[in-house]
C-alpha cells in the first residue's frame, strides 16, 4: 500500500466510536442498536470451552441450540446472550434432568433468544445530530459543538477532535442537513486529491469525478471514465478511500473483477481482501448516521 500508516489505525477506532457512541457512552440519547456490526471491544467471553458439548432441544416445537458446560457447581444455570444459550450444569446431571430444567425454562429461553434475534436484526437508528455528537471522520472522533452566531450562513471550525459549527437559530436548514454538506465539500476534496494521486502513480486516466450516496456500492467507474465514489467513505479512515479510489482507478484498466484486475489492486494496495471486509462491516452504521436516505 502507498499511503503512509494512518495516524488513527482505522479499524479498532471506527469500531470504537460505533460501540462506544452507540452504546451511550458518548451522552447520546436513544443510543440506538449496533449489534449488525462485531464489536471489538467487548472480551471475548469463555462461550465455547473445548469441554463444551454442543446440544439441541426441542422447545415448544422450536429446535434449539445450545452449549453444555458441565462445572462443579450444584445447580443448573443458564446464560443467553449475543452468541445463543449455554447451560451449566453439576458433572453428575442426567441429560433428561438438564432437558426437564431446560422445558420448564422455556417460555423464558424463547423469549430471550428472540430478543437477541431482533437485536440482531435491527437496522442502526441515526444519531440525533445536536451540540455533543460523536460522528466519524476520516476514521477517528469528532465531537459537534453547536455555537450560537448572528449571520445566517454557517461557519464550520474544524480541530483535531472537533468539529463547530456556528449557526443562526434564523437558519432554517437542520444541523443535520448542514453537516452532510460540509461533509461532501470536504469528501469531494479529499477524494480529488487521493484520486489525482494514485491516477498519476498507476499511470491512469479518468475524464471526470462525482459523489454519489448509493447505499449499494462505495465506488463505481463507467465505460466512459467517469468515477463515482460515495461520499460517506469520509468518515472513514484514509486508508479505505484509498483502497476505493484504487480499485476504481483499476477498472480504467479492467472493467471486471477478473485476476487481472486484483493484480493490479494488489500492486498499490496491500490487502484487498481486509478492506472490503471492513467496509462491508462498516456499512450498516456509516449508512445510518443520518436519517435520509441520501
Ligand atoms: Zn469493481
Amino acid at each position: 500500500m502507498a499511503s503512509k500508516r494512518p495516524r488513527f489505525p482505522f479499524q479498532p477506532d471506527l469500531f470504537g466510536f460505533i460501540a462506544g457512541a452507540l452504546s451511550g457512552e458518548k451522552k447520546n440519547p436513544e443510543p440506538p442498536s449496533f449489534d449488525r456490526l462485531p464489536s471489538l471491544r467487548s472480551e471475548k467471553k469463555e462461550t465455547s470451552r473445548r469441554t463444551d458439548l454442543p446440544r439441541t432441544i426441542d422447545l415448544d416445537g422450536t429446535s434449539v441450540s445450545y452449549l453444555l458446560h458441565r462445572s462443579s457447581r450444584r445447580t443448573i444455570g443458564f446464560v443467553i446472550d449475543e452468541s445463543g444459550l449455554r447451560v451449566t450444569a453439576p458433572k453428575r446431571s442426567a441429560i433428561h434432568t438438564i432437558e426437564n430444567a431446560l422445558i420448564e425454562k422455556r417460555k423464558w429461553i424463547l423469549d430471550k433468544l428472540d430478543y437477541y434475534r431482533n437485536r440482531r436484526l435491527a437496522k442502526p437508528a441515526p444519531l440525533h445530530w445536536q451540540d455533543g455528537t460523536v460522528f466519524p471522520y476520516l476514521g477517528r472522533e469528532l465531537t459537534l459543538h453547536l455555537e450560537k452566531s448572528a449571520t445566517l450562513r454557517p461557519v464550520f471550525r474544524l480541530d483535531e477532535n472537533s468539529l463547530a459549527i456556528r449557526l443562526s437559530p434564523e437558519n432554517p436548514v437542520t444541523v443535520a442537513d448542514h453537516l452532510k454538506k460540509w461533509l461532501k465539500t470536504q469528501a469531494r476534496k479529499i477524494f480529488t486529491g487521493r484520486l489525482q494521486l494514485y491516477a498519476e502513480k498507476m499511470n491512469v486516466r479518468f475524464d471526470s469525478f462525482g459523489l454519489s450516496g448509493a447505499h449499494t456500492r462505495w465506488g463505481s467507474c463507467s465505460a466512459k471514465r467517469h468515477i463515482r465514489l460515495n461520499w460517506r467513505l469520509v468518515h472513514c479512515d484514509m486508508s479505505l478511500i484509498d483502497y476505493v479510489v484504487i480499485h476504481e482507478l483499476a477498472h480504467l484498466s479492467e472493467m471486471n473483477h477478473s485476476p487481472r484486475f486484483w493484480a493490479i489492486v494488489k500492486k498499490w494496495y496491500s490487502d484487498p481482501a481486509k478492506a472490503r471486509k471492513t467496509l462491508q462491516d462498516l456499512s450498516p452504521v456509516l449508512f445510518s448516521l443520518f436519517a435520509e436516505t441520501d
